[in-house]
């Protein structure tokens, strides 16, 4: 069983001596548990959280572990009862060859035959999509005639968000890294405007936004943090909402804050964060809807398979600057 192993604590951005690549013998299986081969693994911005000691919302991973992630693959031999050898199922595991289920947390069968690819389980109808779909259907609602600002959003979230937003009639402005995928909020992901971040300060991006958006923005989609948070709150609409989604921007560094939280009080707006595990009694609904649009083609979305365990980190580093185009995933088989 090859395992993507924690060897030290990255400090910034991670390297290649932070890693190990180790193999172990699976362990015979208990009652109650049952043998994944995993066939992909989800490589998300929240990982780096989890290689931090205080971890974040989860418990750090223990140097020497495995690193967590979600996967998606096959069950291979069942002491279960729920589960059963030749299905296809999802779970929150590691980066490894091989993990053992328990049917708790997130793990959950998947219909496969249900979607273009198993890999939109970990794209548009796993967490990723959940979380546009959440975030938008329950956690903001937005209508005709309010605007939406979405930071990261050529990202595998963003541009769902766009998508979702866009379909209740708001109009959508996004904001990404360079001109490319600028173009691409537009072309593909129908926005209505995009905004480059790269080489701007606040007040810069904050100019950008004003013009984007004349009437203010009456929700602000935050995936990003630092600047583009900044300067999306002095753009606030009145009774606006700040939903924070993540702050990609400060996950290798420590947190540069905002520094224009005042703006919330005066604006009377709210920032909410929100966790796709809220949602967790709920995902069927969620899955079913998300899988519905993507396979009647009314929303599109994109994925960034890497191949291999050996390209774990460098699929991980991709994330951070920005080459990945698509929901990042590994494949390992
Ligand atoms: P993406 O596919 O969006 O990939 C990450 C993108 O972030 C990069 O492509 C890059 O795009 C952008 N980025 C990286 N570093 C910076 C930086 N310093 N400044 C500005 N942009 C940067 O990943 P995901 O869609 O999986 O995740 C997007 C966000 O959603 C993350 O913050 C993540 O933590 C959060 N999230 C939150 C969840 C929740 O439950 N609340 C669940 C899932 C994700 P560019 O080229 O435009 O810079």
């Amino acid at each position: 069983n090859r395992r993507f192993t924690l060897a030290a604590r990255p400090q910034g951005l991670p390297k290649d001596s932070d890693f190990l690549l180790t193999q172990d013998i699976v362990p015979p299986l208990q009652e109650g548990e049952f043998l994944i081969r995993n066939h992909y693994a989800s490589i998300d911005p929240a990982i780096r959280g989890w290689l931090e000691p205080g971890g974040n919302y989860m418990p750090p991973v223990p140097i020497g572990d495995a690193v967590r992630a979600s996967t998606i693959g096959v069950v291979e031999l069942s002491r279960h009862p729920d589960f059963t050898a030749g299905q296809w199922v999802m779970g929150l595991n590691k980066v490894e060859d091989y993990s053992i289920g328990r049917g708790d947390g997130f793990t959950q069968p998947i219909d496969v035959d249900a979607v273009p690819s198993p890999t939109a389980y970990l794209s548009v109808a796993g967490a990723v999509g959940l979380t546009a779909w959440f975030g938008v259907e329950d956690v903001m609602q937005p209508a005709a005639g309010q605007t939406v600002l979405v930071s990261g959003a050529a990202g595998a979230v963003g541009s769902l968000v766009g998508q979702l937003a866009k379909r209740r009639g708001a109009r959508v402005v996004g904001i990404a890294g360079g001109a490319e995928k600028c173009a691409r909020l537009i072309d593909r992901y129908g926005f209505d405007q995009a905004i480059d971040y790269r080489g701007k300060d606040v007040e810069a991006l904050s100019a950008d936004i004003a013009a984007a958006c004349p009437d203010g923005v009456h929700f602000v989609y935050e995936n990003v943090g630092g600047a583009c948070l900044d300067a999306a709150l002095l753009n606030l609409a009145q009774g606006a909402l700040v939903v924070i989604c993540g702050l990609i921007s400060e996950y290798n560094s420590a947190p540069q804050g905002a520094r224009n939280i005042w703006q919330l009080l005066v604006k009377t707006a709210t920032m909410r964060g929100y966790l796709i595990s809220q949602y967790l009694d709920r995902f069927p609904e969620g899955v079913t809807a998300m899988a519905k649009l993507a396979g009647e083609g009314a929303i599109v979305y994109d994925e960034h398979v890497e191949d291999g365990i050996d390209n774990a980190l460098p699929a991980m580093l991709r994330l951070f600057d920005g080459s990945n185009q698509g929901k990042m995933i590994l494949k390992l088989i």
